[in-house]
């Protein structure tokens, strides 16, 4: 099965001339199983997007390796890696369905226009939004912005998915079925999920594992294996162990908060 992502001693700093650098994170090492979905929770500013970005090849690491499926990961994001930001990246100008096949229309590979749009139409199914096709994304709502962000990416096959803070800007509810949707698409896709997120319960009730970062240069503090069966829903969040684990997390995350609310201050 493919979708292995192996970091190893991986670390960033940010230097331009004439500012001080700035120890982002690391060195970090960890791995992430075919179809494993393993969340990273961290106080605010310690380095979580520019690891996201380093594992996806987007920028470039000071140090350390990358690995999907045991081929480095350098200078550009492999076709295998999808990936979902906090921000809405549809473009405003397509409607739903132009913004869904935009990857595959001018992608590396050539793909038939009657492909494309049966592969189109099975995201929109997918996200349910198959009524919206023709809409343009400012007359849909937050969430359904997110869900044509994720079909844009799902629509591609990614065997990794990296999510940074995809539902941050959602409302609870919204956040929620969000979240259900992620957890159907992650089952029938069989992708792996690394996701970003500053929130517990998101990461508890999503994961099968979760590991905690440090305030900046963020560093691996705790691991935790929540244990949840592969068909799980956002019911597990009633299971007895669900707080057990939110109060794990938190009695290491704690610390961690203050300790990057005293940097900012
Ligand atoms: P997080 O996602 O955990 O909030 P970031 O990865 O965004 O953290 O940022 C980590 C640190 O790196 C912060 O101190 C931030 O100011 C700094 N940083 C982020 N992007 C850049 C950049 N492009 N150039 C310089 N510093 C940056
Ligand atoms: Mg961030």
């Amino acid at each position: 099965m493919a979708g292995h992502l192996a970091v190893e001693q991986l670390s960033l700093t940010y230097s331009a001339p004439g500012q001080a650098d700035t120890h982002a994170f690391g060195p970090v090492s960890f791995s992430v199983a075919p179809g494993e979905f393993v969340s990273i929770v961290g106080p605010s500013g310690c380095g979580k997007s520019s690891l996201l970005e380093c594992v996806s090849g987007l920028i470039q690491p000071t140090n350390g390796e990358v690995k999907l499926d045991g081929q480095i990961v350098s200078d550009h994001v492999p076709p295998e890696v999808g990936m979902v930001f906090q921000q809405d990246a549809s473009f405003p100008w397509l409607t739903v369905s132009d913004n869904i096949a935009f990857g595959l229309r001018y992608g590396r590979d050539t793909i038939s226009a009657e492909r494309i749009r049966l592969r189109v139409e099975e995201a929109l199914v997918q996200v349910g939004l198959t009524e919206f096709a023709h809409h343009y994304p400012s007359q849909l709502s937050g969430g359904m912005r997110q869900r044509v962000s994720m079909a844009r990416t799902l629509v591609m096959r990614p065997q990794l998915l990296l999510l940074d803070e995809p539902f941050a800007a959602l409302d609870p509810q919204t956040r929620l079925l969000m979240g259900e949707e992620l957890l159907q698409l992650w089952r029938q896709s069989g992708a792996s999920v690394l996701l970003i997120t500053h929130s517990l319960e998101e990461a508890v009730m999503l994961s099968d594992r979760v590991l905690v970062m440090s305030a900046r240069p963020g560093l691996l503090r705790h691991e935790l294996v929540t244990g949840w069966p592969r068909d799980r829903h956002t019911e597990i969040t009633t299971h007895p162990d669900f707080s057990v684990h939110i109060n794990a997390l938190w009695a290491v995350l704690r610390d961690e908060a203050i300790a990057a609310m005293r940097m900012q201050a």
